[in-house]
């Protein structure tokens, strides 16, 4: 079974061709500034280089055109024919709490999407464009939502809920969400196999720590609490995202910079967290290069991160009543030994103990606890696609048949 993964942001498409007898990739490639000047595709078949394909892509219905063009080309396609694809799965963020798990795209799913785009206006919209595309070019092939909210429709009320009135969670759905599901669902399950025992057994914080950043406590293998919230801006300080603040700070700004909700928005969203704090980059490599080289503004920024996220740990470790294993992922929790070991710093009381030498990895899945840790510490390289692609085939093969 050939199934497609798609994720679409509103000027970006990535994707992914599986071939689900052995869970390999055929070819991934992205497209970049879609309807904006230079709009461009890099397709990858799978050992080989990029391949960049240039046109004018006014929007996500060319960009598919052009992905199943890449996908069957003499040269550089990897199938003969396009209807070898038999399955499409596509990201989509914001499932509110109609979807707990992956479904099959029908006409009353692509209306409850359109009913949430209030709740995601920036990322629902380009996922249903995506889905839309996929559908005018190939009618015929089922396709599948998977949801970065569905994992932690677990939550219990306690968890989910804000103290405001609970009317503005009945009337308006004002509520916890959490994103990042998909990646907090694959790297614990992963660490569960890597223990050898069962996620119902487990207690397990995953750290998504990437550009967007968000910590979960994973508990018997259900999400019991995670730090994003009604949307991602909550829990760590991101790159430019500020994460937990006082909520009064939005007013107080809005009236002394004379910012309008927009304008406020994008000041928590896009200027603040370390971006913000250091004033020079959100990129944590050029930080640790800046802190090295004796900028106190980079260290300070690299400080309040990893306080952040250890005081989620600590929090974490307190609501699942002990932690089992602690793991990272995403660009800087799978790339960077020195935060994960200024993380872990300080963790020792809960039973952690990080090894130098094993935590001296990139990117690649390794323990780097020290023998007899009480609390297991990993690296486990996130795999949304594939998680998609699994989904995708458990809902799909069934009609296959
Ligand atoms: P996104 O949320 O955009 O998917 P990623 O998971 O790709 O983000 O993570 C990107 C971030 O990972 C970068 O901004 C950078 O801060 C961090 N990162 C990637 N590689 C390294 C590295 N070798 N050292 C430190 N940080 C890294």
């Amino acid at each position: 079974m050939k199934v497609l993964v798609v994720n679409c942001g509103s000027s970006s498409l990535k994707y992914q061709l599986f071939d689900m007898t052995d869970e390999s990739v055929l070819a991934k490639g992205l497209v970049e500034r879609i309807g904006i000047e230079g709009s461009v595709l890099n397709h990858q078949p799978a050992g080989k280089g990029k391949i960049p394909i240039t046109a004018d892509i006014k929007n996500h219905t060319i960009a598919i055109k052009m992905v199943l063009d890449a996908l069957v080309d003499p040269e550089h396609g990897v199938v003969a024919d396009i209807n070898e694809i038999d399955a499409i799965g596509h990201r989509v963020v914001h499932g509110a709490e109609k979807f707990s798990d992956s479904v099959l795209i029908t006409p009353a799913v692509m209306a409850a999407l359109e009913e949430f785009v209030e709740l995601a206006p920036l990322h629902n919209p380009p996922n249903i464009s995506g889905i839309n595309a996929c559908s005018e070019i190939l009618p015929q092939v089922p396709q599948v939502g998977v949801f970065d909210t569905a994992f932690h429709q677990t939550m219990p009320q306690q968890a989910f809920l804000y103290g405001i009135p609970y009317e503005a969670y009945k009337q308006y759905g004002v509520r916890r969400y959490g994103f990042h599901g998909t990646s907090h669902k694959f790297v614990s399950q992963r660490a569960a196999e890597m223990i050898g025992d069962h996620m119902t057994n487990l207690r397990i914080i995953t750290c998504h720590l990437g550009n967007g950043a968000s910590i979960s406590a994973v508990k018997n293998g259900k999400s019991l609490d995670t730090s994003m919230g009604f949307t991602p801006l909550q829990g760590l300080v991101m790159g430019t995202r500020c994460g937990d603040i006082d909520p009064a700070i939005p007013a107080y700004l809005m009236k002394k910079m004379n910012l309008s909700p927009d304008e406020i928005d994008n000041y928590l969203n896009k200027k603040s967290g370390v971006l913000g704090l250091s004033g020079l980059s959100s990129d944590f490599r050029d930080l640790e290069q800046a802190a090295d080289q004796g900028n106190e503004r980079a260290k300070l920024a690299i400080d309040v991160f990893t306080y952040t996220v250890r005081k989620y740990i600590g929090s974490y470790a307190a609501v699942m009543g002990g932690v089992d294993a602690i793991v990272f992922t995403a660009g800087l929790g799978e790339n960077s030994a020195r935060i994960r070991d200024h993380i872990c710093n300080g963790l020792e009381f809960l039973g952690t103990r990080i090894d130098p030498v094993r935590n001296d990895v990139r990117g690649k899945e390794q323990e780097i606890s020290v023998a007899g840790s009480k609390v297991r510490i990993f690296v486990i390289p996130t795999n949304e696609e594939l998680m998609i692609a699994r989904d995708t085939k458990k809902i799909c093969a069934p009609l296959m048949k």
